[in-house]
């Protein structure tokens, strides 16, 4: 592939029609992806204007969650593709006379739209989307249970280091329970031949029934013993119950990331985090602002890239 040639498509075409949960792609496809991403990365560090590739075609962004990287980085990766976006602000849309977060899709899709990004907490709400919308829904992030673009990312973030995640130790850490990214992390990570870890206070782990193929750690010690990877979650407090708020007590003494704790991890290890962090609660200030060990703002950049890759390979298809 020469500096400005985009990858090749898989060779049966891109079949998904709609990205909720990172299996919505198959290994064919997560591999175009990542290499398109790689792709546009290379047009944002050149300052170049990318192909106009979703010229004419309209992209809805509907976020009935707080955001901000996401929310902007799809609006930017839109734009930069040609399309006409638009952000709905939901907090002053009639969501607050009572209209359901279905109707309110169904009359945004209603004026012509080509693609959805979807934000939102209810269960089954973008597959439900998906069924009855004329169009691609991209999932934004909902609830607890997958963020598949932010693995995406951070996949690309990750090959930008290592070329590779086969046979990468990537510790996932802190608020596991109620992180949808570390669910979507540790789907797409382990497909990609990563060896995937938890780690974070037992109280703070999915259910024992969920993940049963990733390794737990309930010790730093234990958790960060060889890796290469160290992504910090929030604790995500607008979720959890008053019990899981208890495994919370005292947790950066025991579980926070800082240039002494990453010790554990490999030498040269990196330290990434999907954001908002929160420093001095799971992420130490001076470990997070270390462009030696921090991928953080890396993730930020390769998230616009990421969904413009994903953008043009989903509606190039549709
Ligand atoms: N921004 C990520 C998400 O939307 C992580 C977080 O909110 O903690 O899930």
């Amino acid at each position: 592939m020469t500096k400005c040639s985009p990858p090749s498509p898989p060779a049966d075409g891109i079949t998904a029609r709609r990205l909720i949960s990172i299996d919505d792609l198959s290994d064919v496809e997560i591999g175009y992806i990542l290499d398109l991403a790689e792709h546009y990365a290379g047009f944002l560090k050149r300052s170049e204007p990318a192909p106009q590739c979703l010229a004419g075609r309209t992209q809805i962004n509907l976020f009935f969650e707080d955001s901000t990287r996401t929310n902007l980085s799809f609006d930017l990766a839109g734009r930069k593709l040609g399309a006409d976006v638009v952000n709905v602000p939901v907090s002053a849309s009639s969501v607050h006379k009572g209209e359901s977060l279905i109707d309110t899709a169904q009359t945004l899709a209603a004026m012509g739209a080509d693609v959805m990004i979807v934000r939102a907490k209810e269960q089954g709400l973008h597959e439900r989307l998906d069924q009855l919308l004329d169009c691609v829904v991209i999932n934004g992030g909902a609830g607890a249970l997958e963020h598949p673009t932010q693995a995406l990312l951070d996949a690309v973030t990750i090959r930008s280091k290592f070329k590779t995640l086969r046979a990468l130790t990537i510790a996932i850490c802190g608020d596991v329970q109620h992180s949808r990214v570390a669910g979507s992390d540790a789907r797409l990570f382990t497909r990609l031949g990563a060896n995937v870890r938890f780690v974070g206070p037992a109280g703070l782990m999915p259910e024992s029934n969920q993940f049963t193929d990733i390794e737990r750690c309930t010790t730093l010690k234990d958790g960060l013993a060889g890796a290469d990877i160290v992504m910090g979650l929030r604790m995500q407090f607008e979720r959890m119950q008053s019990g899981d708020k208890d495994a919370t007590q005292g947790y950066f003494e025991t579980f926070g990331l800082t240039h002494e704790t990453m010790k554990r991890a490999k030498p040269g290890a990196f330290v990434m985090h999907p954001g908002p962090m929160n420093r001095g609660v799971e992420i130490d200030g001076a470990l997070a602002d270390d462009p030696a060990r921090s991928l953080i703002l890396q993730q930020v950049f390769y998230g616009v890239a990421t969904r413009m890759a994903v953008l043009d390979a989903l509606l190039g298809a549709a």
